[in-house]
């Protein structure tokens, strides 16, 4: 039976090891931090995955701790109505804790050892195999190494040293809000945009909101850096009323700050027996909510295809993804640029855009994202 390394313990390389562990390869998880602790809020979990999730038989484990989203509106900062977004697939959105999400991909690792603290600096491949060389100077070998090492992947880097990640021009504030029964919130997915900035909300639990916060920004601005949540209240206090209810309901050290990069679209995630899967091959602008959805499709595809063509299994994987990834990668970035947009003059010609566009060109774009079928 073909060895298995699975470099990164985040998202992609926990869905691939469920994905390779159904197919009963011999699988191990290598993870450089010492406690598995996902970096972030809330996410969403679209129809496109949730389908995955359903036949893992994962998705009543993820109801439970999340909540279902029925559809994504898009309002100006005035709260004036733009466009409605995946108003066809009732219960097929889920939005969850991270935290939750996490434990529930390492509990359906029955078999899968993920060992911590265990941080790779490189890897050599060899004819009967791969070898990846560990910090602390341990070794460890397989027939196959999938690098889903996230957006700095060590390992895209020796295979792929001239690509590296590029600045969006925008910084993301996220937090989760206690509201428990103090705010009523609707089951969907709240963006106001304007002049300052996007703001989202949505619940994740029956007692959580996540919520996040985008404005252009130089990246690493000291300014902004230690913004605190009355900070972020002022900067919004002219936006619609749930925004100001939601931060007051957030905790200071509940907040988290990134600026955001992405990754130019790369034409080759397969290296012989070496495989790029999730951020590291294809990190994504956070615009269409797609970046993790997209690696739990790959990690999906992987299965499929060793399983499938177990010789060219990894070659059948890259032909499957690289066109649909890549065309999210540049779609967000493409969405980022028109959510971002700043001039007053200009955000008012997009929402005229955006409340005049058909209902028919927002169905096929939504077809091409969520109605995906493998
Ligand atoms: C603001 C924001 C909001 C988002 N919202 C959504 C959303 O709603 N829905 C969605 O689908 N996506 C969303 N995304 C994208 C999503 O968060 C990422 O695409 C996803 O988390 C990437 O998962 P990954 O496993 O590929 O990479 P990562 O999460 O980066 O995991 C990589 C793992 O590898 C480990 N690692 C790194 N280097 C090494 C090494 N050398 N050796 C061993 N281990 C290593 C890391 O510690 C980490 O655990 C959002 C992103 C942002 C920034």
């Amino acid at each position: 039976m073909k060895k298995v390394i699975i470099l990164g313990g985040g998202i992609a390389g926990l869905s691939t090891a469920i994905a390779l562990q159904r197919i009963g390869m011999d699988v191990r998880v290598f993870e450089k931090t010492a406690e598995l602790k996902p970096v972030g809020a809330g996410i969403i979990l679209a129809p496109n995955v949730v389908r995955i999730f359903e036949e893992w038989g994962m998705t009543q484990q993820l109801i439970k701790h999340g909540q279902f989203l029925d559809r994504f509106v898009i309002f100006s900062d005035k709260g004036k109505s733009l466009s409605r977004l995946n108003e066809n697939h009732p219960k097929q959105t889920i939005a969850i804790h991270r935290a939750d999400l996490h434990n529930i991909l390492l509990q359906a690792l029955k078999t899968v050892p993920v060992y911590l603290g265990k941080e790779a600096a490189g890897y050599q491949q060899h004819s009967n195999g791969v070898t990846v060389y560990m910090n602390n100077g341990e070794e460890v070998s397989g027939d196959i190494l999938i690098a889903a090492d996230g957006i700095h992947s060590v390992i895209r880097k020796q295979l792929l040293p001239k690509i590296s990640p590029r600045y969006a021009g925008y910084t993301c504030w996220r937090g989760v809000a206690l509201i428990e029964n103090r705010l009523n919130i609707a089951q969907e997915l709240h963006e106001l945009w304007g002049p300052n900035g996007r703001f989202g909300y949505l619940p994740i639990s029956k007692t959580m909101a996540y919520w996040y916060w985008l404005i252009n920004a130089r990246p690493n601005d000291p300014l902004i850096a230690k913004y605190s949540v009355s900070d972020l209240i002022e900067r919004l206090k002219n936006y619609p009323q749930p925004v100001t209810d939601i931060l007051e309901l957030t905790e200071n050290q509940h907040i988290l700050k990134h600026d955001i990069y992405d990754l130019p679209a790369i034409d080759q995630y397969v290296f012989d027996n070496i495989a790029l899967v999730g951020d590291a091959a294809h990190a994504m602008t956070p615009n269409l909510g797609q970046g993790a959805c997209q690696g739990i499709e790959d990690a999906y595809i992987l299965g499929l295809s060793l399983a499938r063509h177990p010789d060219h299994g990894l070659q059948d994987y890259q032909v499957k993804r690289l066109h649909r990834a890549k065309k999210f990668v540049n779609m967000s970035r493409r969405v980022g640029v028109m959510a971002q947009l700043e001039h007053p003059l200009l955000c008012r010609i997009r929402n005229v855009m955006m409340r005049t566009t058909p209902q028919a060109a927002y169905r096929k774009q939504n077809q091409f994202i969520y109605d995906y079928h493998y």
